[in-house]
Formats: C-alpha cells, structure tokens, sequence
C-alpha cells in the first residue's frame, strides 16, 4: 500500500515521511485512531516506504521487488499480530494460524474491520484477542537477523486486544529493543492498553478524515446522488468505514425500491415470464439480502395503504417513494392489505428457516399478482 492509497491523514504521512529522510524513526510506535480513520492502511504505507529500495520523497515506488512483497504481504521482513479466536483443537492461539487469511481479508479491504475480520474467520460471533500464545512468537521474529531490508518491521494490530500477560512480555521486548526493528502498534480505543507500553511509543493520534479527501474516496466507489453523498459525509463524521457502510445501506434502499416497482408492475400485468425473471434474480441474492428487501416491501405497502385510507401523505417516504405511492397507493386496500403483507411475512418467515429461496420469491411473485388485482 503506498501513502497515495491511504485515504487523507496528509499531515501525519508528512511526518512519517519526515522521520525516514531524516533517519529518525523511533523504534515503537503506536497510531491511534478510531474505526475508519486509517491506522492500518497508514502502518503497512509507512512499512512499505521505509523498505521500498526505490522510494521517492513522497512515496514509495510500488514495483521494486520490496514494494511488490510488502503489497502482497508477503515480505520475510514484515511481521504480523492480531486478534483472533482461539483455535482450539490443541492448536497455539497465534496469527500465525491465519496468516492466508489475514492476506486475502486485508489485500481485498485495507480499512478492514474487527467484526468484518471476525465475520472472515469464525462461522460464529466469538470474542477476538492476542493471546499470550502470541508473545513467544513475538520474541522469536525479532531476534533473527532481517532478511532481505535494513529493518524488521512488526505490525500489531488493535494493540488492545493485547491479553494481560502478551503486553507485559511485549513490554520487555519494546523496553529493550533488538537491533533494527520497528514495533507498530494499531489501537483504536487505547483506555485498556497498559500504561507502560503508551508511554514507550511515540504516539501518533490521527484525526478524522477530512471531508475534501473522504469525499474523493467515495465518489470513486458511487454512483448515488450528490445530496445522498453530502447526507453519508455529515453521518460518517471523518470514517471511511462509516461512510462505506452508509453508502452500501443507501444503494440496497435504492434495490430494494425498484425490486419492489417492478414486482408491482409484473404482477399488475400478471405477466408470468417477468414474474418469473423477477424471481429468479431475488432467488440469488443471499438471504440476508433478501430479508431486507421483504422488510422494505413491507414497510412501503403499510405506507401506501396509510395514504389510501387517510387520503394523503402520513407516511415517511423519501421522494423518489412518493412519486412512486401517488399512483400507486390506490391499488392497495382493505381488501388486500393483508393478503399481501401476510405473504411477505411468510416469506421472511421460511427464508428465515432456510427456505428454497426460488419457490419462496416466484410463490410471493404469483401471489402478490393475484392480490394487487383485486378490485
Ligand atoms: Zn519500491
């Protein structure tokens, strides 16, 4: 990853790049930020700078041998620690175990998250650490020599999660320091991190995102409007991660409304073969997904059956959903209501239970057509 890659943090990257021209890089150091600011992406720039053979004064030069291994991960010099769950099966509780892993989750999402990190690991919501286990594994890579680079650099992600008796054994390590190795620590929420080990690093606090480089990244990753981008940018508050878990949540909206649209109109026309299409591509696109979408369809029948019996807008709908329910709304009565949003809730209900999912949405096509046309 070079500086340019990560999203903003123009002052603290000065500062890194500072230390290397001026050989002044302190032995540990700790950036601390919370989630979405970029502590990972700015340690593995930094690493990748400090070993390219090739770097310019602004960044590294990204196809040296150095650049090509430390973006692949794969450089001998370059260590990793992070949380993880406890293997089990007789297994040491180390990175080590899920270090392919690590490369695929990391190279595919640089602001990777705990929960997305634990979600890639563990079929289940376990609690996530760096176990003492992990200690002697520390103590091991850094008393050979480096391979290939001037430094051996070890990266250790959400230092926090650090078990009591791994932090007192880095501690020793970081107190007296072997020759030529760098410690980055990562934390997002430094309140449990041992005291003694804060004030061996030299602390880097960065700041949220600012709002002109944030806005760049997300353009390049949308194409939803400006007045949504302007919303998810106050929201996010200077995290990348927020802003990408808004926007996501922004576009499903946008789905979920025209999957809705388009199985009223196919149902209106009870025209079979786009029923059937329909299906079919509701049919294939997970369950949690497909969850959402029933409990959006949901929502906006309720809303357009509160518009057909008040006789005007009591609902909450955004714009695009008002222009939709104005000619829509009439067709969903009394007489229907409750055949169609019983049909949505058997379908989450069986989706739920791991349902067929081709049967379940072409039952909810064929049955919701028949109940839009009643009269
Ligand atoms: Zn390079």
């Amino acid at each position: 990853m070079k500086f340019s890659e990560v999203i903003g943090q123009n002052n603290i990257k000065e500062r890194l790049r500072q230390m290397v021209k001026e050989s002044r890089i302190p032995h540990a150091m700790l950036f601390a930020g919370t989630e979405g600011t970029g502590g990972l992406p700015l340690a593995l720039a930094f690493a990748q700078y400090i070993m390219c053979n090739n770097r310019t004064d602004n960044d590294a030069c990204g196809n040296c041998p150095s650049c090509k291994k430390v973006e692949k991960l794969i450089h001998p010099d370059l260590h990793f620690v992070f949380p993880i769950v406890n293997p089990g099966d007789g297994k040491a509780a180390v990175s080590e175990h899920f270090l392919s892993q690590w490369r695929n989750a990391l190279i595919s999402n640089p602001y990777l998250t705990l929960n997305q990190w634990i979600e890639f690991i563990a079929s289940e919501n376990k609690q996530a650490s760096i176990f003492e286990a992990e200690s002697s594994r520390i103590l091991e890579k850094v008393v050979y020599k480096s391979f290939e680079s001037q430094y051996k650099i070890l990266i250790i992600w959400l230092a926090e999660k650090m078990n009591i008796h791994c932090a007192n054994k880095l501690l020793k390590v970081i107190e007296e320091p072997p020759r030529d190795t760098l410690f980055l620590l990562i934390a997002e929420d430094t309140h449990n991190m041992l005291p003694t080990i804060l004030s061996r690093c030299q602390q880097i606090y960065l700041p949220p995102i600012d709002i002109v480089s944030l806005r760049e990244a997300v353009d390049a990753r949308t194409q939803i409007n400006e007045s949504k981008v302007n919303n998810i940018l106050r929201m996010a508050k200077g995290s990348y991660v927020k802003a990408m878990q808004l926007i996501e949540k922004s576009e499903d909206e946008e789905r979920w409304f025209n999957a809705f649209v388009q199985l009223m109109r196919e149902g209106y026309k009870a025209n079979i073969a786009g029923l059937m299409d329909w299906a079919s591509e509701m049919s294939g696109i997970g369950r949690e997904k497909q969850k959402q979408f029933l409990l959006y369809s949901l929502q906006l029948l309720r809303e357009n059956f509160a518009l057909t019996i008040a006789g005007k807008n009591v609902a909450y709908l955004a714009d695009h959903e008002m222009n939709f329910s104005k000619n829509f709304h009439p067709y969903v009565t009394e007489k229907n209501i409750e055949l169609l949003t019983d049909q949505l809730e058997k379908a989450i209900f069986q989706i739920e239970r791991n349902g067929n999912a081709k049967i379940i949405f072409l039952d909810v096509a064929l049955q919701v057509s028949k109940a839009i046309r009643i009269k």
